[in-house]
């Protein structure tokens, strides 16, 4: 097999299996000039949901999280990390999901727990749960390269919402996502055992002939500077792709016996999909001792003080939860003044 091999999904599931969970599968629908990915997440989601063990909405909020970073992430063709963040003033006021080109993902969330019961108590409904304020994501490709970052107004709608928006506004690509998230319950012996699944599809416009994404006018133009044309609505295959896309229900995103080849089959087999090599996530964290280390030499005298407890220093990383002591005597921090000039 070659690297980049492609197959209709036909002989994809001869000859590479469905993906299973846990990898996302590229795929594109030349005819209707579409490309996309799509995941269904099993352990490697749970592992991360359960250790936190936040409040059902928080963590269904940060699942649908993680799968709009896998689906994004995963398109990047170098090595590197793609970050998703939020700030915004609602019950859920951060969430931030690390997802490396290795295929490592981690995310945790920051919200307040009354302000969550209050707010889920009658709907549940995401997006009160976050409120207004903003999504960047930031694409880091290591210390010798300039950053990118792209910043989305939330405006208290959903993940799908802000996505969609993030490409009409900042990429001019025509965009569709879809993200579902279920909470399984299978019994095991004689227990009930509980775990989170989640599922995402992301489809894009992409002709070959750059005149069909009429998303722009002309410079010039009668469209005020900054203002694009929505014209790829109008376009028979996105409109088409669209609507199949549409079809798609929150049950099947996230069904264990439905594998992500079976729903792409459904979707788009009449226009032909060919799907490419699946690429694996995993539950793994990037902190280390020495990264605290060099976080904890940037600090003053001070500062080294005040996070010293009961002559200790303790750090608990927030994503994976993993505590790392330190004795503050290792620590000589260099806060004198500058020398006068
Ligand atoms: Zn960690």
């Amino acid at each position: 097999m070659v690297p980049d091999m492609s197959l209709n999904v036909e002989a994809a599931n001869d000859m590479l299996g469905p993906a299973g969970d846990d990898s996302v599968r590229p795929f594109a629908v030349e005819a209707l000039d579409v490309r996309g990915r799509a995941i269904q997440m099993g352990p490697a989601l749970d592992a991360i949901i359960a250790r936190h063990d936040y409040p059902p909405p928080v963590s269904r909020l940060l699942a649908e999280a993680i799968v709009l970073a896998v689906l994004l992430g995963s398109s990047l063709k170098f090595n590197g990390r793609f970050t998703l963040q939020t700030e915004t003033d609602g019950p859920v006021d951060m969430l931030v999901v690390d997802y490396r080109t290795s295929g490592d993902i981690r995310a945790y969330a920051r919200f307040d727990r009354e302000r969550v019961a209050a707010a889920t108590g009658e709907t549940g409904v995401p997006g009160a749960l976050l409120g207004v304020g903003t999504l960047a994501m930031t694409i880091d490709q290591g210390p010798a390269t300039s950053r990118y970052q792209g910043v989305v107004p939330l405006e208290g709608g959903s993940l799908e919402d802000v996505a969609h928006t993030y490409f009409r506004q900042s990429e001019q690509i025509p965009t569709r996502v879809r993200l579902a998230v279920a909470e399984m319950h299978a019994r095991e012996g004689g227990a009930i055992r509980h775990s989170w699944r989640a599922g995402g599809l992301l489809v894009q416009f992409l002709p070959d002939a750059p005149e069909r994404v009429k998303q722009r006018d002309l410079p010039g133009g009668d469209a005020p500077e900054g203002a694009y044309v929505e014209d790829a609505d109008e376009d028979d295959s996105w409109v088409e792709a669209q609507a199949l896309a549409g079809t798609v229900q929150d049950d099947e995103l996230t069904d264990p016996a439905l594998p992500v080849e079976s729903l792409l089959y459904r979707l788009f087999n009449e226009r032909g999909v060919r799907v490419f090599r699946a690429a694996e996530v995993r539950d793994q964290c990037s902190c280390s001792r020495e990264k605290v280390v060099g976080v904890l030499g940037t600090f003053t005298a001070a500062e080294i003080a005040e996070s010293t407890e009961n002559g200790a220093i303790s750090v608990t990383c927030e994503f994976c939860g993993k505590k790392y002591g330190f004795d503050p005597a290792e620590f000589t921090p260099s806060d004198a003044p500058p020398p006068a000039a």
